[in-house]
């Protein structure tokens, strides 16, 4: 399986997967120029030179959202969300919209999807990628770490997981306090020391872990990877 994560944060959102000449994009919260470039770079070819065989959508956030519904229309790429998501947010053409229930797997070509509802202020999943050999997880935009999760995640060859903010950077920081108590809250989003404790928790099978939707302005890359870094040590998974 081949994982290129083309954009991750409040400015925008998109990760390829690709297996077995399948190639489905999560998110799509991306700006279609800079997309189509990213999709073509990672060798993503199809019909149209560059397009996703499908593409998923986690929740209905414009920066997850994006032009998700223009490709649905224009190129005719089906989308995927939960019914919650598709209410949420328009998705293109209802015909190719395709839902998903957010606590069973679904198939899209070589690769299996396994959804789990995320707390957060829409309705939000993560999503173990399975093609047979590899499994891979991704989760972002969850307030805390919800029951289940890490089993969900457990022996994940790649594990893809929100490191937003730092907690004195976020008290200390340029925003207005009910945004402070949103991204704070249990369906904000996650913070370097609660990444952390998923983690260290983490147990064996996981080889390489990105920190996801770090914040430009609450958090600093060095800092969340000094923590993840403690919290990983004696593991074999790789930054
Ligand atoms: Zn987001
Ligand atoms: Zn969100």
């Amino acid at each position: 399986m081949q994982i290129t994560i083309i954009a991750s944060g409040s400015g925008g959102n998109a990760t390829l997967f690709a297996s077995r000449g399948t190639r489905v994009l999560v998110d799509a919260g991306v700006g279609p120029r800079v997309l189509a470039q990213c999709l073509a770079a990672a060798g993503a070819g199809g019909a149209l030179g560059w397009a996703p065989d499908a593409i998923v959508v986690t929740h209905a956030h414009a920066d997850h959202v994006g032009v998700a519904a223009k490709y649905n229309k224009k190129h005719k790429i089906p989308v995927y969300a939960s019914e919650a998501t598709a209410r949420a947010a328009a998705l293109g053409d209802p015909e190719r919209v395709r839902l998903f229930s957010s606590r069973e797997p679904f198939a899209i070509g070589a690769l299996t999807f396994s959804p789990k509802p995320l707390p957060h202020d829409a309705a939000q999943v993560a999503l173990v990628v399975d093609d047979g050999a590899r499994r891979a997880a991704l989760a972002t935009d969850l307030g805390e770490i919800p029951p289940g999760l890490l089993e969900h995640v457990a022996g994940c060859d790649v594990l893809m997981l929100e490191s937003n903010y730092d907690e004195d950077m976020l008290d200390a920081g340029p925003y207005p306090q009910h945004l402070k108590r949103r991204i704070r809250s249990a369906r904000g989003h996650l913070s370097n020391a609660q990444a952390c404790a998923l983690l260290a928790a983490l147990p064996g099978g996981t080889h390489t872990v990105a920190l996801m939707h770090l914040s430009e302005n609450n958090n600093r890359p060095e800092l969340a990877l000094d923590a993840a870094r403690d919290a990983l040590a004696g593991k074999r998974a790789r930054l």
